[in-house]
């Protein structure tokens, strides 16, 4: 996979805000924030997007989900929505696999 913006910030060479991190995976604030909270989860593992994990990524994708609720709960969001844009047609810009965590607003549905 080719270096992204996010793969820059996994190695610290781009700055970011980062709310959490662990061995697997990191938590940042979007820099054009949709809500008032709104932070992407990232694999450290480069995985384009989500249609190019496989079984062997069954933990980790779990763990990045976990992770989302675990962080959305100590930015003080009780609801919340979680969004993974896959591909171009479904307005993914960063080729690196990332969990949309909104907060603080309200969201309708069906989503834009
Ligand atoms: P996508 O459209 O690929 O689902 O979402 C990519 C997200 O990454 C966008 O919401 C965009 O604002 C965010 N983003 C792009 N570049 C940067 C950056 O350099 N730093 C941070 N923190 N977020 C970024």
């Amino acid at each position: 996979m080719s270096e992204t913006i996010f793969s820059k910030i996994i190695d610290r060479e781009i700055p970011a805000d980062i709310v959490y991190e662990d061995d697997q995976c990191l938590a940042f604030r979007d820099i054009n924030p949709q809500a008032p909270v709104h932070f992407l989860v990232i694999p450290r593992k480069p995985i384009a997007k989500l249609s190019d994990a496989d079984e062997g990524d069954k933990d980790l994708l779990g763990h990045l989900l976990l992770v989302a609720g675990q962080v959305a709960r100590e930015q003080g969001l009780e609801d919340f929505r979680l969004n993974v844009n896959n591909g171009a047609g479904a307005s993914q810009t960063v080729f690196h696999l990332h969990v949309h965590v909104l907060g603080g607003r309200p969201f309708s549905w069906p989503p834009g």
